[in-house]
């Protein structure tokens, strides 16, 4: 299942370049574009999902892929320790970019409050 327009569709075809952390069968992580931390790292399930409630009532065993992959990145990464945060932005008060579910794995310094105020 892909989109043809989706940016994270066309990095699991292999038509656009990413820096890839981890792969399975289903779940692909590689390095955000634009990291706002050490660690931020993208991980998507290979499928076109457009967020977390379509892939987690579709798919719920895949949703518990990305939790697991996720937790992988922060081991490899070096930031399990230290602690880590996950981000699931949905929808336009989220400010979601990109219509493929993916979490955010973010670490390597204090992430600060949970929230901008
Ligand atoms: P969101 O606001 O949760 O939809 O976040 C989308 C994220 O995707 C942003 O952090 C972008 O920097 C990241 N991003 C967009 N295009 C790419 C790309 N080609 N490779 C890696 N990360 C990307």
């Amino acid at each position: 299942m892909t989109d043809q327009d989706c940016v994270f569709c066309k990095i699991v075809a292999g038509e656009l370049p990413s820096t890839k952390v981890r792969e399975t069968e289903r779940v692909l992580a590689f390095r955000d574009i634009n990291p706002k931390a050490p660690t931020h790292v993208m991980v998507i399930p290979k499928d076109h999902y457009a967020n977390v409630a379509e892939l987690s009532r579709s798919d719920p065993a895949l949703a518990g892929e990305l939790l697991a992959a996720a937790a992988d990145v922060a081991d490899d990464d070096g930031v399990s320790e230290d602690g880590w945060r996950l981000l699931a932005n949905s929808g336009r008060n989220a400010g979601q970019e990109v219509f493929h579910v993916h979490l955010h794995v973010f670490g390597g310094k204090p992430l600060g409050p949970m929230l901008a105020v």
